[in-house]
């Protein structure tokens, strides 16, 4: 039924389609290609309004973003900051770079985002206030903050977060690199917690090649961060530095991009849920598929688009399809490893990862480019069903 002649369908790539060329030409034009410009300012406060949170410093990447927010947040080296167990590895490594430990909480199981119930059992059965802070008992290291990811694009339950992070006194670090455009309760993600972080890798949902931007309420923490990531110069003229500081800033160029994607952020989105609408009608029916969830309260991006297989009834495991996906030039792709089953990371506490492995082992990321035409959706459909079909 596939021949020879059909063209790969990449997983995800990016979208360039409005005034990219325009944006960077001019950064070239005039000589502003490096980390001062006009377009990063822009950029910023583009984002600021966008989000709707006060205050933006772009950087060279979600993962310094996470790093900055960790300082600015003053975390200390061997406190311990709670992250999501199902998430790709950047906040884990973030906390690590802070010199802190990170407690792996894993995910609920209806949208495979970190479950607010082990997260308040962790920090009441677990941890014990002190005059100096929320000790975990069992290790006697402090709880300073809190880092939940909006996997795959869909919102956490930020609320019941939230109320945690308050009652225990927690900063809470929202990882929204991958959840650009998704709304809790109406509201932007990146709007909620006291930091917000995105990403502008080429995989994400709008991209500056690779990029990142911090944001949040507190003024002085946006400057903090802003001095932190500028090598923290303490005068313009003399190379004086009060600090460690990071070369962590973002240039005119990967700006001007973001400017150019982020005009287009609403289309993108558009285009996301529609691609999602349509693998949830069509693939819905077929044995042994899980199609994405989106709970009441969110409107997900949809930034990748990630079905379940259940192996006994569909006939394949989520790794076989995806090799017979990959013989018809269709690319997939499972969903990270949980955090407490990598190397690195082996030795921090983890509460609820046996959910985080089934999920794991299930899950596969479908086509879902900004860019999939109508027949490249159809074939992936068609050749899942056939998948099916043969198998059974
Ligand atoms: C992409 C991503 C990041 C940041 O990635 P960078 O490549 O450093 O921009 C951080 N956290 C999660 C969950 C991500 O998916």
């Amino acid at each position: 039924m596939h021949d020879q002649t059909e063209a790969f369908i990449p997983l995800s790539v990016p979208h360039i389609a409005g005034n990219e060329w325009q944006y960077v030409k001019e950064c070239l034009d005039t000589g502003w290609v490096s980390s001062a410009g006009s377009y990063v300012n822009k950029f910023e406060q583009m984002m600021s309004e966008y989000v709707g949170m006060p205050h933006a410093v772009a950087v060279v990447n979600g993962t310094a973003a996470l790093h900055t927010a960790l300082l600015v947040a003053g975390v200390q080296p061997h406190d311990e900051v709670i992250v999501s167990d199902l998430t790709f590895v950047a906040p884990a490594n973030a906390v690590r770079y802070a010199g802190a430990i990170p407690v792996f909480i894993g995910p609920e199981a209806d949208y495979y985002q970190i479950d607010p119930v082990q997260v308040e059992k962790f920090l009441q059965t677990e941890c014990e206030k002190t005059s100096t802070g929320l000790i975990n008992q069992n290790t006697g290291r402090r709880v300073r903050a809190m880092i939940p990811v909006h996997v795959l694009g869909h919102p956490v339950d930020i609320n019941a977060l939230s109320e945690l992070c308050s009652a225990y006194d927690l900063t809470l670090i929202s990882d929204a690199t991958e959840a650009l455009g998704s709304k809790f309760l109406g509201r932007s993600v990146a709007s909620y917690g006291d930091i917000a972080c995105l990403s502008f890798n080429g995989n994400k949902i709008m991209t500056t090649g690779g990029g990142g931007m911090l944001l949040t309420h507190n003024a002085e923490w946006a400057e903090h961060a802003r001095y932190l990531t500028t090598q923290a110069k303490d005068d313009p003229l003399e190379y004086d530095h009060g600090a460690i500081g990071y070369n962590y800033r973002l240039t005119n160029i990967q700006a001007a991009l973001g400017c150019a994607q982020l005009e287009q952020i609403s289309s993108f989105v558009a285009k996301k849920r529609q691609i999602a609408h349509t693998y949830a009608t069509e693939l819905r029916h077929i044995p042994g598929i899980c199609v994405m969830p989106e709970a009441d309260w969110a409107e997900s991006n949809y930034w990748m688009y990630t079905i379940r297989v259940d192996a006994d009834v569909f006939g394949m495991d989520s790794r076989v399809l995806l090799q017979y996906l990959a013989q018809h030039k269709i690319q997939t792709r499972p969903v990270w490893r949980p955090m407490h089953l990598l190397k690195p990371h082996q030795q921090s506490p983890v509460y609820g990862g046996a959910v985080s492995e089934i999920i794991y082992r299930e899950a596969l990321s479908l086509p879902c480019s900004v860019g999939l035409s109508d027949l490249e959706q159809t074939r992936v459909v068609q050749t899942i069903r056939e998948a099916h079909r043969n198998q059974v």
